[in-house]
């Protein structure tokens, strides 16, 4: 351990150093090789900063064993935290996306905490498929033929064009080669999927007979994909669902929309609803299950059975496949909507909050005296989000909060390092907090945090 080439006297202090073992058996409460390495990365540091002359003396054994604990207990609180959204995105993918009803995630944790029959038919006893657990709620809600639920979005999208797609032309857009965020980019998507991208039209403009033109031998999809984060104004025309879906027809080829977002129940007069899918004639159509229906992160393929038959049996399919959790929270949440309860789904509920409810709550948190904290209810915008449109939007109520010493961005830090950290943005010289993205129940929350703040509590 000890380099010779060292000056004694610092051997000296090294050689003080307690033993792993008789610094990790002064720590309770911890399994026991946790405790050796935890002691160990303490003298490990200690040691560093004796050699580097940073510190002189080695700490005292009650002083090693209050740093250790200090280092587990670092790992005690949990990384991932319940936060308040005051940022008027619903669908807010840095924040999770959609907040779950909590009776799909009782079935989830019911499931996840003893066996599940995932792939046993209960009244066979054979052999069974945890798709089917999913497969009659998706048909009648969507009115498709037939359905695959897969990790998310990406996976669906990768995996369509790679069942359907590997070493064949996938005509697309040039106005449709788009960046989604996280990294996913339609052309490398294609890419790794063995599908040829044929680009077809300009960013602007494209019509029916660039996608006719380009059709010959090597087809293998056309293919459509929802811009999701940007617009496209002026001069502008492109083919819709329903044209392509035609196309489809009369040439033979498969038609498949990357539609990303659709709801069950319109959350914003722009989404298109599954229904409207369903009945554009088109082949094959995948979204998330988060941004679409408020449910866990999935992907979900709606469409024609011949051809989800033959996604179904790629290794991919296997690959992205979903895990008894999601396939819970996914079948208590598309039950719900069944059940005509679709109000009751958190991002549902937001969605459809009136302004009248908004301003009422505000003036419920906002009663009486806040200290150093100025709160006033202003006009808002929200957004649907996450890759939804970015002019599905919700004219919404938020609070301005202005405090007497702090300026906005060291609120904004005091209110995200809070025990329930609550984020909202600034605007205008002020922090907002949009009530729209703010479940109700955590509206408590939000008073006692800002009387904690204002009052200096
Ligand atoms: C969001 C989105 C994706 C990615 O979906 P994830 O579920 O996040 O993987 C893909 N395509 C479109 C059009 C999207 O909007």
């Amino acid at each position: 351990m000890q380099e010779p080439s060292k000056p004694s006297s610092q051997h000296a202090v090294l050689r003080k150093l307690p033993a792993i073992h008789r610094l990790a058996a002064l720590l309770d409460n911890v399994d026991g090789t946790v405790a050796c390495r935890v002691a160990r990365d303490c003298l490990s540091a200690v040691r560093r900063d004796l050699l580097s002359g940073e510190a002189a003396e080695v700490p005292s054994l009650h002083e090693l064993a209050w740093q250790c604990r200090t280092l587990l207990d670092q790992g005690l609180k949990p990384s991932l935290q319940r936060v308040i959204n005051g940022t008027g995105i619903l669908l807010h993918t840095g924040l999770g996306r959609a907040p779950i009803h909590p009776e799909a995630v009782e079935s989830a944790r019911r499931a996840m905490t003893g066996y599940a029959n995932l792939e046993i038919d209960l009244k066979t006893m054979a052999r069974g498929e945890r798709q089917s657990h999913l497969l009659p709620l998706l048909r009648r809600l969507s009115g498709s033929e037939d359905a695959l639920v897969v990790n998310n979005n990406a996976a669906a999208a990768l995996l369509v064009l790679a069942t359907l797609c590997s070493g064949r032309e996938a005509i697309l857009s040039r106005g449709e080669l788009v960046e989604i965020g996280g990294g996913f980019r339609i052309p490398e998507v294609m890419r790794q999927s063995g599908a040829i991208l044929r680009e077809v039209g300009t960013t602007n403009r494209t019509h029916l007979s660039d996608y006719k033109e380009a059709i010959g031998g090597k087809t293998g999809l056309l293919c459509k994909v929802h811009r999701s984060n940007f617009d496209l104004v002026g001069h502008v025309a492109e083919v819709s669902i329903e044209q392509l879906a035609r196309l489809g027809k009369r040439t033979g080829i498969p038609v498949y929309f990357d539609a990303g977002s659709a709801s069950v129940t319109r959350l914003h007069s722009l989404e298109p609803t599954l229904e409207d899918l369903a009945n554009s004639g088109i082949d094959l159509v995948s979204l998330s299950g988060d941004k679409s229906l408020g449910g866990p992160q999935a992907g979900i393929i709606l469409g024609r059975r011949k051809l989800l038959e033959q996604l179904r049996t790629h290794p991919l399919a296997r690959a992205f496949r979903i895990g008894k959790g999601t396939v819970s929270t996914l079948e208590k949440t598309l039950a719900l909507y069944q059940a005509g309860r679709a109000e009751e789904i958190p991002v549902v509920a937001m969605a459809r909050a009136t302004e009248e409810e908004l301003r009422e709550r505000g003036a419920r948190i906002t009663a009486g005296d806040f200290g150093e904290i100025r709160i006033r209810p202003v006009p808002s915008v929200a957004h649907l989000g996450g890759g939804s449109a970015p002019q599905a939007t919700f004219p919404s109520v938020a609070l301005a909060l202005e405090h007497a010493r702090f300026g906005p961005d060291a609120l904004k830090h005091r209110l995200a390092t809070a025990a329930t950290p609550i984020l909202g943005r600034i605007h205008e010289n002020r922090l907002l907090l949009d009530l729209r993205t703010v479940l109700p129940p955590e509206d408590a929350l939000i008073r006692q945090t800002l009387l904690t703040v204002g009052l200096g509590k």
